[in-house]
Parts: C-alpha cells; structure tokens; sequence
C-alpha cells in the first residue's frame, strides 16, 4: 500500500468504514510545517456504543476460535506490517514529525510484539493443582477477559497500538480503540491491515473524535471488562476512577521522571552515547526519555563538555528529510512547556550550556539544550519535560544519587552508568523503577514485561505477562472422581 492508501480518513466500526454521526471532523496537521494533512471524523459516545456492541458481538465467536487460526491471522499481520513498514513510516512522520528512521524503528518493534504475542499465546498454560484429598481434581484455566477498551498517545502512535491489539487479539478479546487526537492515521492503518488480512468484522475497531465522549462511553460500558491505557497519570488517574463502576481491569502505562545516573567509574563514551539515546529520542518526548542526569563530582565536568558537544551536533529539521535527527516538538504547548521550564531553572541558578532557544526553523522546533547546575527546586526535578531538554544534576556519593533519584511520585525507566559490580546489584535493588537500563540507554524489546511502579502505572506491556493481563484465570474443582 501507498502512504495515500494506508491514510485512511474514516473510522473502522464493525468491520465497516465510517464518518461520525454529525459527518463532523477534525483537522489533522503536519508538526514540521503546520500544514492540513487531512481530517478525521469527530466520533462520540454513539459511535462508540456502536463500536462496543459490534465488539461484543464478535466476542462471541472470536473468542472460540482455535488459536492456531488466531496465531495465522496474526501472523499475516505481521508480515503485513513489514511489507508496508515504509508507508506506514511515512504516515507516523508526517502526522507526529519524528525522524523517518525512528518511525521505521516503531513499525518494526510493532510488527515484533504482534509476532511475540502470536508465539506467546500457545504457552498461556493453565494448572492442575495437587489436590488435598485424592476424589478431587483442582483444574486452574484462561479465558480472553472479553472486550478490551485501548486508549493511546500521539508520542508513540503506532506501536503503543501494537502492544494492546498484540495480546489482546491472541488472547480472543476484541477491541475497540481510540488514537490520539493529534496523531490519528497510525492508528487507523492499523484497521485498515486488520482488514486486509482477514480479522472478522467486530475484532478490530478503532475511532476518533472526542476524548472525553469516548473515553467515557468505554469506561461507562459493562460489556468493556478491560482498559487498557498509555497516556499521561493525570488521565489514568481519571480513568482508574471511572473504571470502579463497573469493576473493570486496567493496564495504565503513564508517565515517567527517568533518572540517568553516570558514576565516576562509568564508560564515558558509553555514557554519552546512551545520555544522548535516552535524553533525544523522539525529541525527547517518550515517556521513558530521561528527565534528570545525575553526574558523579569527578566526571560530571567532562561529561558535561561531552554531552554539550553531542547536543550541539544534533541535526534538526523535517523527519521526513534525510539526515535530520531531531523533528519537530508536537504542538505549541509542548515548545511554551520547555521554555517555562528553563525559564524556572535559570531564575534558580541554572546555566544553559547548550541552546535554550526557540529554533530558528520556526514552528515547533526547538533548539536541542542542556542546563547544569540543576538542582531539586527546579520543576524538571519534578515534572516531565518530554522536550530535548538536558538537566544536569550533581552529586558526590552513591547513597545521595540513589535517593535523588527516587524522589518522585514516578517510577517508570531508569538508567545508571557505572562498572562496579556490587554497585549494579545495589542499583538494581534500591532504584524504585519498574524498568532499570544499566550501562545501555535504551532497554526496550518485546520479550520484558514493560511497566512502571509507583503512579507510573499497573500492568505490563511485552513478556508474558503482558498477555497474562488480558486472560482471566478460572478454577475448576472436579469433584467425586
Ligand atoms: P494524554 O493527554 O493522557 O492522552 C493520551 C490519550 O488519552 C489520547 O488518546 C487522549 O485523547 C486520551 N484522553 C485524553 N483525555 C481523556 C479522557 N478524559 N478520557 C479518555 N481518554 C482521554 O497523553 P499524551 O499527551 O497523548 O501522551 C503523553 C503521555 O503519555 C506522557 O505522560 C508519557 O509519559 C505517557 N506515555 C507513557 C508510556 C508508557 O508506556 N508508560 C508510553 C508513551 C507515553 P486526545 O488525543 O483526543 O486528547
């Protein structure tokens, strides 16, 4: 498929492409010029009851396929992906601005989960458990939780996606979703690929439109028994609210505050070259992009002259052009967020060593910066940044480190340099973090359940117990044998 036919401007509901209601949409921009891409429609809680009804529906029978036609189903899907994996590239740059190459790395890391998941669904194993007294059999089995609300973000627009429809799909759940506004054409291809290879009408559904409107009609829905969200905590927190009345399991992957700690023992060429991974990916706007870099006294100079260097370096500009590593900023808010946020640190002490400045392509883009002298009174101290923003804390003693990086309500991803062995084992036990990159910056693959501690989130995503969240276990006690 082209980038043209991938980009599909309707929604899929019921094995049916689809405007809203009201035939109102929602205008679709490129960041890196603020140029129309297209429209989306503008859906709401009716479409979305829809979406559920047909989801329940299709429940009935998906969830009693064999797994082999599950597993064939989602294999082709796979290789759907990669056959289009440049298109789909395209359309994820165009709408969300990341370099080409990143975009090329999300489809593929997508593709990955969906296969993972296909793997991991015939070892989803159930239990005969000994039996106190010998008459009794004591039977532990799974079954697909049923219908699966999934909501995702713009930062990841596409493999965010690949994540819940993976398992949820292996698992014979069926699924309605709702892409983030700024970024919706990923998510749609995704229907637009579940089509082309065969999943039932009803399996895959995916809207756009109003967040609170179907935010709402899922969460308010009985026949919706699992959420599963990647967003900010402040939305997860809402949702984790609206999803007591009717009990419903959640998955939340929220927001993070990764600390990046660089002992005075660390590979300095290593440590630069995953500060520089972990801090500009996607122009530092992942939730796992590292938010605070505390450097030991004795290399903090030197690393700071290095990682200055290396920013200065970054070439920015359209994703779409070759060479260009850093895009575009998301929208207005997010450059007006990094300027608030130096703007605090330096009437705090902080020096700007490296850009500081609205770039001069205009727009969204901003000039990749890093400020030393950080200290705890900043608002990066405490807030995600999801900017290219570098704050350099530092610190004299292991201890001191640890507990800097532990104080913050978050506790997704966390990254520490250092070659002393007994340290890694202290760093790994202490560091409050549900995922923990020592001496690599960049830690994501399928086979790990991903998933933050702390108001970071609940649930996993990858490994096998990301698809473990989208099984209920049962138990069946045989009786008089
Ligand atoms: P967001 O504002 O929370 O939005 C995420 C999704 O929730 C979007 O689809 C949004 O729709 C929708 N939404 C907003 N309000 C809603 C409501 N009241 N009810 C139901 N849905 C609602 O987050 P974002 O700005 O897109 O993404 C950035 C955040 O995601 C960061 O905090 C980042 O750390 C986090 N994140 C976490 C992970 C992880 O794995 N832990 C991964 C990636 C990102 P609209 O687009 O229509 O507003």
């Amino acid at each position: 498929m082209t980038i043209a036919t991938m980009m599909q401007q309707q929604c899929f509901v019921a094995g049916i492409w689809v405007d809203a209601d009201s035939r109102k949409t929602i205008s679709v921009t490129n960041p890196a010029n603020g140029e129309q891409i297209g429209t989306v429609p503008n859906c709401g809680a009716a479409e979305t009851e829809k979406a559920i009804a047909a989801a329940a529906e299709a429940f009935k029978s998906w969830s009693k396929t064999d797994i082999s036609y599950r597993v064939g189903l989602l294999r082709k899907l796979h290789a759907a992906l990669l056959e289009n994996q440049e298109s789909l590239a395209q359309l994820l740059t165009l709408e969300q601005g990341k370099p080409l190459a990143e975009s090329r790395g999300e489809i593929a890391i997508g593709a990955a989960y969906i296969l993972w998941f296909a793997e991991e669904i015939r070892r989803a194993k159930g239990e005969i458990i000994p039996s106190p007294s010998n008459d009794r059999k004591l039977l532990v089995t799974h079954q697909p939780v049923g219908v699966v609300g999934a909501i995702t973000p713009w930062n990841f627009p596409s493999s965010m996606l690949a994540r819940k429809l993976g398992p949820a799909l292996a698992a014979g759940c069926t699924v309605v979703a709702k892409p983030a506004t700024a970024t919706p054409y990923s998510g749609l291809a995704w229907a637009a690929l579940c089509e082309q290879v065969g999943f039932p009408a009803g399996v895959v559904n995916i809207l756009t439109g109003s967040s609170s409107d179907i935010g709402g009609a899922i969460m308010a829905s009985p026949q919706v028994r699992k959420v599963t969200f990647t967003g900010s905590t402040e939305v997860g927190k809402t949702l984790i609210r609206q999803s007591a009345e009717t009990v419903k399991k959640v998955s939340m992957e929220l927001g993070g505050n990764a600390p990046f700690i660089v002992f005075d023992d660390a590979d300095i060429d290593a440590a630069i070259e995953g500060a520089m991974i972990s801090k500009y990916r996607n122009m530092g706007q992942t939730c796992v992009c590292t938010n605070r870099f505390y450097v030991q006294s004795g290399i903090h100079d030197e690393f700071v002259s290095r990682l200055k260097q290396a920013t200065a370096d970054l070439t920015v500009g359209d994703g779409m052009h070759a060479g260009v590593e850093q895009g575009p900023l998301i929208d207005a808010n997010a450059v007006s967020k990094v300027e608030q946020m130096i703007a605090d640190a330096t009437a705090k002490g902080g020096h700007i060593a490296e850009g500081g400045q609205r770039h001069s392509l205009g727009g969204t883009y901003f000039q990749p910066t890093v400020i030393t002298n950080a200290n705890a009174d900043m608002q990066f101290a405490t807030d995600e940044i999801f900017g290219p923003l570098s704050a350099v804390f530092q610190f004299q003693h292991e201890k001191q480190a640890i507990a800097a990086a532990n104080a913050t309500e978050f506790g997704l991803a966390a990254y520490a340099y250092t070659r002393d062995v007994g340290r890694v084992f202290r760093l790994s036990d202490e560091l409050e973090y549900g995922l923990i990159g020592i001496n690599s910056g960049l830690i994501t693959t399928v086979e790990v359940p991903f998933g933050g501690l702390k108001e970071s989130g609940l649930g996993k995503e990858g490994g096998s117990q990301g698809l473990s969240d989208y099984l209920e276990t049962k138990y069946t006690a045989l009786a008089g044998i």
